[in-house]
């Protein structure tokens, strides 16, 4: 299916893992992709391995919280493909495991900064160039249901992306679709310090209705269809896809 052709999109922390899943995905049903990460030597390996199947992808390296980089990002992308169609909100961080009460100030800040505050700068830079039928996608998580121990902090900043979801909707109505995606547990390297441990990875299995682990293949076929005309009717909804582990009723 090519339902994103002729549509430009921009996917952050898309070297690897989902962002790079879904950036692949999308060029595949069409879309000229912009990569995007904090090293340059991921984004070139990246880039690479799209071009050589043939998709048009471009890469621009961008910390999300550096805001000399997200403005870059957009310039980039505008200059090279005239405008935006779709914005993937996908980076975050889980910099520890400690308990909510002893976390430190300043990981409590990275936490905000990274997986909430950035996309809400991202936004701001990109929102006059999207044009009317044009949608953002947040990468919450299904730890946004259900912030658990190790997990909590980042969870809390997950639920937030609901909320965020909700908000742009409204006000970024009628001209652009915002929605979100609320993974469960897919084993890439964000994913290492809970799947690598058998017992662990077995117990998370036995949690979904589906009994396996989640690919980053299955959440961007999620993206593909909230990026897609497909989804035109819909807005300001998470769609969570994590094999039916439980999340809200
Ligand atoms: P991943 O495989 O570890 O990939 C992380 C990517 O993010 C890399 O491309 C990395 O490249 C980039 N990155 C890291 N920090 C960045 C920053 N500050 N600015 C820009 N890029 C950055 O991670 P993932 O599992 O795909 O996670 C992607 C999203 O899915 C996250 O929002 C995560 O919360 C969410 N999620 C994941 C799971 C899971 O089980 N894996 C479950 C629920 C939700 P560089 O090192 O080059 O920056």
């Amino acid at each position: 299916m090519k339902r994103l052709q002729g549509k430009v999109a921009i996917v952050t922390a898309s070297t690897q893992g989902i962002g790079f899943a879904i950036a692949e995905r999308f060029a595949l049903e069409g879309a000229s992709v912009v990569i995007s990460s904090r090293r340059q030597k991921n984004v070139d390996a990246a880039v690479e391995k799209l071009r050589s199947k043939g998709l048009e992808v471009m890469g621009v390296v961008c910390h999300v919280s550096n805001l000399q980089q997200r403005k870059e990002l957009i310039d980039k992308t505008v200059q090279r493909y005239g405008n935006i169609d779709i914005v993937v909100s996908n980076a975050a961080v889980n910099p520890t495991v400690d308990n909510i009460l002893d976390m430190k100030e300043t990981v409590l800040d990275k936490l905000w900064e990274i997986n909430v505050k950035a996309s809400v700068l991202l936004l701001q830079a990109a929102a006059s160039y999207l044009k009317k039928g044009s949608s953002v996608i947040f990468i919450s998580s299904i730890a946004g249901y259900n912030p658990e121990q190790g997990l909590a902090m980042y969870g809390v900043t997950k639920t937030a992306l609901f909320g965020l979801t909700k908000a742009l909707a409204s006000e970024m109505s009628p001209d652009t679709r915002v929605n979100c995606i609320a993974p469960g547990f897919v084993p890439t390297n964000f994913a290492d310090f809970l799947v690598r441990d058998e017992l662990l990875r077995k117990s998370l299995e036995e949690k979904t209705l589906l009994k396996r682990l989640g690919k980053a293949e299955d959440m961007a076929a999620a993206a593909a269809f909230l990026a897609s005309d497909d989804s035109s009717y819909i807005t300001g909804e998470t769609i969570v896809v994590a094999g039916g582990t439980q999340s809200r009723l």
